[in-house]
Formats: structure tokens, C-alpha cells, sequence
């Protein structure tokens, strides 16, 4: 079997009210897809996550390198990408759009054997995943958030048993919104605050120490990314867990982070660190060093069905045992209205839980019909 052809689509989504993380506000959303067409008629797809027009620029640069390759040898392509690249890309938009390509072969690879991807990646260790709902950013501009008391309160509605806030829009105002969502989601509800890594270190700890009580699930990305030292800092201040790597890339990045003990969690993205080939390295690494891993999932139904595939081969969190934790999976629930349009068959949650994909390949149809419609100009 050979790669006949690369193509990338950009899309584009307006949002209906826009809606802010603690470093911007965004009222449109875009994705990055990636179809690799083979000699033998199967088709396989991949998302990229990051800037849109430059992770298609990525991949069309590189798509000759793959015209005549066999797409089966997904750590092969990897590697001569990597290596290609390696002087001017081991961190961002190169390996966004690495992950893509790697997404797709593997869709390819599952497709050609007639089995699903975690049955290629290990076999699955489950067959469905306890979601946690990923919303309650911010949809105004002032400073009475009962609205996000009200998103929370629904999601437990819903069956969600865990949600995760935003946070990083200042001290004060970040302690009150957290009590009114914990007292809006009741004791048992596992919360967790996102700050995008909008703090530095003394003002992550002293964050930390004022919601301690608050019985915080995990702290994710309280500093930014390169600042390793920061992480170990609030790390050892706090008795809350620490999550970060949604900005990390590659097992090389994570290297670092794992080595430096600056996380307790691990949230490599499927579509930016690497694709399956490498979260599966970064996941086994995490495993290695004691470390949990929770994958980053922001995207259509292609990013969460792959990041669905990891999810089912990963360890539990803990050692083998009775009563093992499993990783969770992060279920974006806010307005996107490409994420379910993209598939034929959209993925979605029961009682906040979300089954594995069992169809060949990634196990997705994706909607022809929606790649038209949502064209980016
Ligand atoms: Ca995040």
C-alpha cells in the first residue's frame, strides 16, 4: 500500500456569543484536518490542533515526503518527519502538524487490518470513559458569575461527576467564582480549575492555598509552560494536584517536565504532541516516572475519537488493584458547533460517560457535507 495523497482543510466556526479563557477572548473557533488517500482506495483522517492556516502549511510542505511511502510504518513516517525538521521544529506548529499526519496513518492502519486503533495501540484496558465536562469559561465581561453556577449545576444535571473551571481573571475574582461553583455542583462533584497559565508562581500559590479547601481535583497550567522552576515551586507549596502539557511536545518536551518531577498530571493533546505514536511513548513515560496522564482534548469529533483510542489503551492512573482510578476524558462542552457536524455519527456522552470507538480505525465517518459548509474563506 502507498500514500497517493495529502490534503489538508481549513474550518471555521462562528460562535453565537463569544466566550473568554483567562488570556483572550474568541468568537470564532477553527479546526485543521488532514485526509491521506492511499493506492488501495482507504482513506484515513487526523486532526491538528493549533493555528489552522499554519498547521495546514506544515502539512503541505511535508506532503511530498509521503507521495510513494507505505503508510503502515507510522513510526518510520514519524521519524523522518521529525528528523527533517528537527533544526527548526521540536516544539509547536511543526509537531501540530506531525500529529495530524500520524492520526490519519494510524486511521489508515486500523482500517487496513479491519480493526479499531487501540486494538493496534495495545488493546483497550476499557471500553467506555468517564468524561469530565470542560466548560464554564467566561461569556461576559463583568462580574456577577452566577451564570457559570447555573453551566455547572447543569452538567451534574447532565450526569457529569466531574467539571473543570477557568480560572486566571485575578485572585479575587477567581475564589468567589469557585465557591459559588462548588457550592453549585455540592461536595461529591470532582472540580478542577484551568488557570491557562495566566499566574506566576506567587500568584499561583497564593491561589492555591485560598481553594485548598475547596477539595480541587487538580490545578492545571498555573504558570506558563517554559517556566519549569514555577511549576516545581506551586507544586511543592500546594497540597492540590498539578496538571499541565497541553503546551509540551514530543517525548523530548516531556522529557523535561517528567524528569524535573514539575507535574503530577500529564495532559499531552493527541492532535499537538506528536499524534498516537508519540502520547503512547509520552503516556508509557508517565507510567514510567510515576506520573499520571489525562490527555488534553480540544477539537472536532476526529480529535476526541483518537484521543478516545489512548484513553482505552492507557493504564489506570494507579497501580493494578481493586479499585484502580481510570484516566478521564475531557469532553469539551462548550459551543462548537463543528465538533459534532464533522462526523456522521457525532460522539456523545451518557450520563457523562463516552464510549470507545469500535469501528476500524479511528471508528468514525466524517461528513463530507460539513467540510463544504464549513470552508474556511
Ligand atoms: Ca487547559
Amino acid at each position: 500500500m502507498k500514500i497517493t495523497r495529502v490534503r489538508t482543510y481549513i474550518l471555521h466556526s462562528a460562535l453565537s456569543q463569544p466566550f473568554a479563557s483567562s488570556r483572550a477572548w474568541y468568537d470564532t473557533r477553527t479546526a485543521m484536518l488532514v485526509e491521506i488517500e492511499t493506492d488501495q482506495g482507504i482513506i484515513g483522517w487526523g486532526e491538528c490542533y493549533g493555528p489552522a492556516r499554519m498547521t495546514a502549511a506544515v502539512v503541505d510542505s511535508v506532503a511530498s515526503w509521503l507521495i510513494g511511502q507505505d503508510p503502515l510504518r507510522t513510526d518510520h513516517l514519524w521519524q523522518m518527519i521529525y528528523a527533517g525538521l528537527r533544526d527548526h521544529g521540536q516544539k509547536g506548529v511543526v509537531i501540530e502538524g506531525l500529529s495530524g499526519i500520524d492520526i490519519a496513518l494510524w486511521d489508515i492502519k486500523g482500517k487496513h487490518f479491519g480493526v479499531p486503533v487501540h486494538q493496534l495501540l495495545g488493546g483497550a484496558q476499557r471500553t467506555e470513559l468517564v468524561a469530565y465536562a470542560t466548560g464554564l469559561l467566561r461569556r461576559r465581561a463583568d462580574h456577577s458569575n452566577r451564570y457559570l453556577a447555573e453551566e455547572a449545576a447543569g452538567y451534574v444535571a447532565e450526569g457529569f461527576s466531574a467539571v473543570k473551571l477557568k480560572v486566571g481573571f485575578g485572585l479575587e475574582d477567581d475564589v468567589a467564582t469557585i465557591r459559588l461553583v462548588r457550592e453549585a455542583i455540592g461536595p461529591t462533584v470532582q472540580l478542577m480549575v484551568d488557570a491557562n497559565h495566566a499566574y506566576d508562581s506567587i500568584a499561583a500559590i497564593r491561589l492555591g492555598r485560598m481553594i485548598e479547601h475547596h477539595d480541587i481535583g487538580w490545578f492545571e497550567e498555573p504558570v506558563p509552560p517554559e517556566d519549569i522552576a514555577g511549576y516545581r515551586a506551586v507544586k511543592a507549596a500546594l497540597s492540590i494536584p498539578i496538571a499541565g502539557g497541553e503546551c509540551e511536545f514530543t517525548r523530548f518536551g516531556f522529557r523535561e517536565l517528567f524528569v524535573s518531577r514539575a507535574l503530577d498530571i500529564a495532559q499531552p493533546d493527541t492532535c499537538a504532541a506528536g499524534g498516537l505514536s508519540e502520547c503512547k511513548k509520552i503516556a508509557d513515560m508517565a507510567e514510567t516516572f510515576g506520573l499520571r496522564c489525562i490527555p488534553h482534548v480540544w477539537g472536532t469529533g476526529i480529535a476526541i475519537a483518537a484521543s478516545l483510542h489512548l484513553l482505552a489503551v492507557l493504564p489506570s492512573n494507579t497501580p493494578p488493584s481493586l479499585r484502580p482510578i481510570a484516566p478521564m476524558l475531557e469532553f469539551d462542552r462548550t459551543e462548537y458547533p463543528l465538533r459534532q457536524a464533522i462526523l456522521t455519527e457525532p460522539i456523545e456522552h451518557t450520563r457523562g460517560i463516552v464510549p470507545v470507538p469500535e469501528g476500524a480505525g479511528l471508528g468514525i465517518e466524517v461528513d463530507r457535507k460539513a467540510l463544504v459548509r464549513f470552508a474556511a474563506q
